[in-house]
């Protein structure tokens, strides 16, 4: 017999023992399809059908666009089985069985492939169904759709002639809406299209049911290599040969008159996560009204009282599908002649707030695991959490301003501003170039996804909370505000006016998706407040907790890494403030305090750039002398806001010149005071020549200094520990103040953890001499304080030589903290400050580098290093204490690599600490035995 590429839905049970587990029925049958069959089984009424698998798909594609032997023969057998089910048949005028071809890959890509209603219909069909309905409009109102659906899915024909077709007629009629067309209509409609079929393909409509079944199946099949689908799939990583698979259902007409309908429906609204139904429906239409946003739908509680049976039904299927599946689900669902089926059943997809709250009150609710709660939470949607919202004063002020335009429906919340750009390419191309957009469209379409993804906020004039603008806003975490009908939007005007007012494309706009609200200008915004969202709090309470469990566990046999103590996070703080924030985000340390970013503050550089210029160790002394104080009061406050906890101070790293003027602006200045002097001397006004020449002298050594200091690159050159050993008094006075810092608060009763991070290190003598250098210090200080606190001495590992010879670093390092960003700029060779300008992203965008290795630690070179650092730096120091401190500390992929290397600890900039809370939580659960 030759391999299964069918099955039918009631076939669900041969699925699973085909494909094992239900994630490969998935992927066999497709989501849609594979709860299609799981409703039947369950005893949801679904309609009567068949799926052909994605190996069917993958296999015509790789054939060249031509089924696999055997599966047509499958299709025409399941199809029979289908008649007898529903007891019509395929292309009988007395009964016929009408089916549709849906698309459903193994996760959902909505509205990215394609769709035919109605197959089944011909001018023979049609004729039968007249008689079997008594209602013409339906019949030909369907006939038409399956005419326009198959030409522009099946031969790619624009849909624009067959909606101005539609229009045309609306106006010659008088009338707004569809409904309002009579059977007459219709039929010439249907026509009218047969007609644009033949010009746009010079061969008629097809006739032959079979034919139509056949074409709009392989059209499914090639949707899936279409260019939406490919953009979605790298938008969401999906890959690309999991294929489609093509569920074919019999047809269940929602517009067969007033007691039929259509509708979608969320099990909890998607935006805030309240338990309760959210909607849409329509009585008399079919599914893509609803969707399109093209009539305006009514909200799915009005379906309780225009028809209380059905919804009681409804209610109770959609409770057992949420119990069934555990987790939100978003339906759709037809009611035919006042019976209900649904058509299909997904985990609904939700806005960051509604994730976080379902999946806590799915645990209180009994029906999930708190593992299971943290693995729903998306690190993304945290990061949403954190994302600026209106200032409520501004906001206020906005409206006695007059800048408001309108209302509309608060599809996905969040504020946004930028500028409006009235077609997708444009908020694409805008977006690209660093401009904030906010993409303004009547409605949106699937073609429309590019520009959606670059804008900051989805603003349309049509559509409900379920229309496709509303779905993607929500999805991509964009604020949206859409179906706002009081904005008349001119496409070929380029404006959009409400309000009485008139914004042009490229002005600004503010909108706000919590609450629908449209303003013209710019408001502005605020970052949420954090101790207020219990439900994140509670969520990363259970993610830390998670995290804690690992001190208990070993690793798989056979598996190279280490075990691990679970991740903690700790932050990149430089003040106490930035500290106490961090801490209130949940982090248990301080990483990295980059000391140097305190020499930059305006009272203190004067000072700073004298003691580089000294020319006596005396002098330079004397201005350090001048810095102590400043960095001995900045030390106190970071002990003081980390009370008990460690802090890692690094001492000075970058390269001095950094500290001085640029050369280039000191040629200009020396050059225009050498003409000056000249001209003074020409005029023989002395008492301004005198000080225009003391000046000079002071510019002409400041130039020499730093010119003494160029270097050809100054990222390889004298920094870091380097700086420390050629001129150790500045480390040396940073120690003093650290260590002044820590007895003068240890003996206040703060609990002071100091580590010292010495940078750049590349072999260990740089670590034995910078300890001989500052070890004695230390101690010096302790004992004229006349106190004794713990701290430890430890090294960045930057250098990939320094990870290479971990061993030998470790000796003299009692922690590492690997600096990635200097550490990926050494490994690849790759400056950090030009790369991104110069080539990076062009590597990123044509595949050269899957990644920005700047962003996302690049797991085989980078990684190798750190695990080879991690591993040989504890054969020396079994106990050594290993965390990260570059950019890649806060970053989710990163942070799973750094759990499987085994380090202590991620550090990350305080508003990343959430985010890396959920994801060391995650990167547990998937590590574990
Ligand atoms: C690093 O190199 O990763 C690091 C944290 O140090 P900096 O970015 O300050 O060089
Ligand atoms: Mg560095």
């Amino acid at each position: 017999m030759s391999k299964k590429w069918v099955y039918l839905f009631t076939e669900i049970k041969e699925a699973e023992e085909q494909a094992g587990s239900w994630d490969s029925v998935r992927a066999l049958l497709g989501g849609k399809g594979a709860n299609l069959a799981d409703m039947t089984r369950i005893g949801v009424p679904v309609p009567p059908g068949f799926i052909v698998t994605t190996e069917a798909c993958n296999a015509y594609l790789a054939a060249g666009e031509k089924l696999p032997e055997g599966a047509w023969d499958q299709i025409l057998a399941a199809l029979k089985v289908t008649e007898t089910a529903t007891g019509k048949t395929f292309g009988d005028a007395s009964s016929p069985l009408l089916v549709s071809c849906r698309s459903g890959a193994k996760f959902s890509m909505p509205g990215m492939m394609d769709t035919v209603l109605n197959i089944g219909l011909n001018d023979k069909t049609a004729q039968g169904m007249v008689i079997l309905t008594g209602n013409e409009t339906f019949v030909y109102n369907s006939y038409r759709r399956l005419v326009q659906m198959f030409g522009s899915v099946v031969l790619g024909i624009p849909d624009e002639p067959f909606e101005e077709a539609i229009a045309r007629r609306k106006e010659e009629k008088g009338v707004k809406d569809d409904t309002e067309l009579g059977a007459a209509d219709w039929r010439a409609l249907t026509d009218e299209f047969k007609a644009i079929v033949r010009q746009h393909t010079s061969a008629d409509f097809p006739q032959e049911p079979m034919e139509q079944l056949r074409f709009a199946t392989e059209a499914v099949f090639k949707s899936w290599n279409g260019k939406r689908a490919i953009d979605y799939r790298r938008a969401e990583k999906i890959p690309d040969d999991l294929g489609t698979a093509v569920s074919i259902v019999t047809m269940i007409f929602g517009n067969m008159g007033w007691d039929s309908g259509t509708g979608v429906a969320f099990t909890r609204d998607p935006g805030s996560g309240e338990k309760m139904l959210y909607g849409d429906y329509l009585m008399n239409a079919q599914g893509e009204d609803v969707v399109a946003g093209i009539r305006n739908t009514k909200r799915i509680a009005e379906l309780a009282q225009e028809s209380p049976a059905v919804y009681a039904q409804f209610l109770d299927i959609v409770q057992r599908l949420e119990k069934h599946y555990r987790d939100m689900q978003d339906v759709e669902f037809t009611i035919e002649r006042g019976k209900l089926w649904m058509l299909q059943t997904r985990n609904g997809k939700r806005f960051a707030k509604a994730a976080i709250k379902i999946a806590t009150d799915m645990e209180n609710e009994g029906l999930i695991s708190k593992e299971e709660a943290v693995k729903r939470v998306k690190p993304a949607d945290v990061d949403t959490l954190l994302h600026p919202q209106f200032d409520l004063a501004a906001k206020k002020a906005a409206y006695s301003d007059g800048t408001f335009l309108a209302k509309g429906v608060n599809a996905a919340p969040g504020a946004a501003v930028g500028i409006a750009a009235l077609d997708a390419d444009l908020a694409e191309e805008w977006g690209l170039a660093g401009k904030a957009v906010i993409m303004v469209r009547p409605e949106t379409k699937p073609d429309d996804v590019h520009g959606m993804i670059a804008a900051k906020g989805i603003l349309t004039s049509r559509g409900g909370a379920t229309s496709h603008a509303a779905v993607v806003a929500r999805q991509f975490g964009k604020p949206g505000v859409v179906g706002c009908e009081a904005i008349q939007i001119d496409l070929q005007a380029r404006t959009l006016e409400a309000n009485g007012k008139v914004i042009k494309e490229g002005e600004w706009l503010s909108l706000d998706g919590t609450t629908g609200e449209v303003f013209a200008g710019q408001i502005a915004t605020v970052v949420p407040n954090f101790e207020e969202q219990t439900e994140l709090i509670t969520l990363l309470k259970w993610a830390d907790d998670i995290c804690a469990q690992e001190g208990t566990r070993s690793w798989p046999e056979g598996y190279n890494g280490f075990p691990t103590r679970g991740l903690q996070v700790w932050t990149n703080a430089d003040y106490p403030k930035d500290a106490q924030r961090a801490r209130g985000f949940g982090a248990v340390g301080i990483g990295l305090c980059r000391t140097e970013h305190m020499f930059f503050e305006q009272e203190r550089l004067p000072i700073v750039q004298a003691m580089i210029l000294a020319e006596t160790i005396e002098e330079r002394k004397a201005h350090l002398d001048k810095l102590l104080p400043y960095q001995r009061a900045d030390f106190e406050g970071l002990f003081q806001a980390m009370d008990g906890l460690p802090v890692i101070i690094r001492l000075i790293d970058p390269p001095l010149h950094e500290f001085l003027p640029s050369k280039d602006g000191l040629l200009v200045e020396v050059t225009e005071l050498r003409i000056k002097v000249k001209r003074l001397e020409k005029k023989g006004k002395e008492k301004k020549l005198e000080k225009t020449k003391t000046t000079l002298a002071e510019k002409e050594k400041l130039l020499q200094a730093v010119e003494g200091m160029e270097e050809a690159n100054p990222m390889m050159g004298l920094r870091g520990i380097r700086l420390g050993i050629t001129m150790p008094q500045i480390t040396q006075m940073q120690v003093r103040a650290i260590f002044e810092a820590a007895c003068n608060k240890a003996k206040e009763g703060i609990k002071v953890h100091p580590e010292i991070m010495i940078p750049l290190t590349g072999h260990y003598n740089e670590l034995k001499v910078a300890n001989e250098l500052l070890v004695p210090v230390a101690h010096d200080v302790m004992q004229e304080k006349g106190i004794e606190i713990e701290y430890k001495f430890g090294t960045m590992i930057e250098i990939p030589r320094a990870a290479l010879t971990a061993d030998q670093v470790a000796k003299y390092a009692e922690f590492f903290s690997y600096g990635t960003n200097d550490l990926t700029q050494m490994t690849y060779g790759y400056s950090r400050d030009d790369a991104e300008r110069n080539f990076l992203l062009y590597y990123v965008e044509h595949g050269i580098l899957p990644n920005n290795p700047f962003q996302q630690l690049d797991w085989d070179g980078v990684g190798a290093l750190v695990k080879m650092g991690v591993k040989k730096g504890r054969e020396t120091r079994p106990e050594l204490e290993v965390g990260i401190c570059g950019e890649h500390g806060g970053d989710p992929s990163s942070i799973e690599f750094c759990h499987i290397a085994g380090l202590n600890y991620v550090s990350c900039s305080p508003f990343r600490v959430p985010i890396a809370r959920l994801a060391t939580a995650h990167a547990a659960l998937k590590y574990r035995a």
